[in-house]
């Protein structure tokens, strides 16, 4: 009977909203873009992971209606039963060459990679060595593995030291970071935490969501973007960020690393298969980046424009390359009333305050897109400026 639970449910809403921790989800009526349409206003998104503006665009669609007439809606299989096609094949095969690693397996989404990683790998023998602020996926995937965990400081490469000090007896010492962090844009030290690695005899797993098809000289990821495309062992990864934006993900590793998973991942032996037209476009979209160089060159000087023009103008915005920025503003009720009053004046952002982000370090964070013109940039600083003054 529901009659038990819905008063504990209830109860649980109700703290949730007055706690100011609701989400409230925006809905769109347009693709997603640069500009989308919310509320029947067209206003700039400054807030998507849609990093190479590929997700809406022409080119997707066109990539994605082509491969639904070749290969069909779905496959009401798993992949070993009947739901392996070629188009899965050659994802993994063109994915594989383009992080630099010998295979690749898919799953859903990399929430499923990640939850089928560890588990699938390691056991009580060996330790998992974890960023304190790694993703929800990480840190759900490490619980469902008996490995003993040792959480390191964020990016302290001293504690993660410690770490393995503490475990030289283990079987496996298995490092995992994000590669780039979603809350601060801040990138992992991955030449020390490879060195690290290299000391005392570890995996090193990097997921790269924030990165993969634009950090680095050729968009692999940040193992290029930090100098060490061989010396990581594992990415996890999402074709829902800047590949295209739908959905799936994949993890690339050495060929035996990848076979176990095939053998033994729960969520990708249960767990139907990729639906074909996000595998071909998906496909495309890697295609289209390597083509298409100067998307990378765009975000680069779209983010840079605009980590320089807000610094000039007074804000607080941490050192990073990446194009995700945390204006911080350290109120949480005025980030909440700036991020509001963007939106009047056309510009999507969002505020994030605690608990999601520590205490007093309430911030809005802007995403830059390589689709943005440097006339949507000037807008999102004028309105940043504007505003400021007006509810200080
Ligand atoms: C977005 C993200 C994920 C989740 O990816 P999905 O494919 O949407 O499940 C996992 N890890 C990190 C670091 C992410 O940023």
């Amino acid at each position: 009977m529901y009659s038990s639970l819905k008063p504990l449910i209830q109860k649980e809403l109700e703290q949730i909203e007055q706690a100011g921790l609701h989400k409230a989800e925006r809905v769109l009526s347009s693709k997603q873009g640069r500009e989308i349409r919310t509320n029947g206003e067209r206003v700039l998104n400054f807030c998507s992971n849609n990093y190479l503006g590929l997700a809406g665009s022409d080119q997707m669609i066109q990539a994605a209606k082509e491969a639904l007439d070749n290969y069909g809606f779905g496959l009401s299989s798993v992949r070993f039963i009947c739901g392996t096609q070629t188009i899965h094949k050659d994802l993994e095969k063109k994915t594989a060459e383009f992080v630099g690693k010998e295979d690749v397996i898919l799953y859903s989404s990399c929430m499923a990679a990640n939850m089928g990683f560890f588990a699938s790998l390691l056991g009580e023998e060996d330790v998992i060595l974890s960023d304190a602020l790694n993703h929800a996926s990480i840190i759900d995937g490490i619980r469902l593995c008996k490995a003993q965990k040792f959480i390191f400081r964020h990016m302290d490469m001293a504690d993660l030291e410690k770490g393995m000090q503490d475990h030289k007896d283990k079987r496996v010492r298995c490092i995992v970071t994000d590669g780039v962090f979603s809350m601060d844009g801040d990138i992992a030290p991955l030449k020390e935490i490879c060195d690290l690695a290299e000391t005392y005899d570890a995996l090193v797993v990097v997921d790269d969501s924030h990165a993969t098809g634009f950090m680095g000289e050729n968009g692999r990821g940040t193992h290029e973007h930090c100098g060490v495309r061989d010396r990581v062992d594992v990415i996890t990864s999402t074709y829902g960020k800047a590949l295209g934006g739908a959905s799936g993900g994949f993890v690339a590793g050495p060929k035996e690393l990848i076979s176990l998973l095939r053998e033994r991942s729960r969520t990708y032996l249960f767990s139907n298969s990729l639906p074909p037209v996000v595998a071909a476009a998906s496909l495309f979209a890697i295609e289209y980046i390597q083509q298409h160089p100067e998307l990378r060159a765009q975000i680069w000087e779209n983010t840079k424009y605009f980590r320089e023009k807000m610094q000039q103008n007074g804000f607080t915005v941490p050192t990073s390359v990446h194009p995700i920025v945390p204006v911080m503003l350290g109120d949480a009720k005025k980030t909440q009333q700036m991020a509001k009053r963007m939106l009047q004046e056309g510009i999507y952002v969002i505020g994030f305050s605690f608990p999601v982000v520590p205490e007093g370090k309430a911030r809005i964070r802007v995403q830059i897109s390589s689709s943005h013109t440097k006339e949507d940039v000037n807008k999102a600083v004028n309105a940043f400026v504007n505003i400021s003054k007006e509810i200080s």
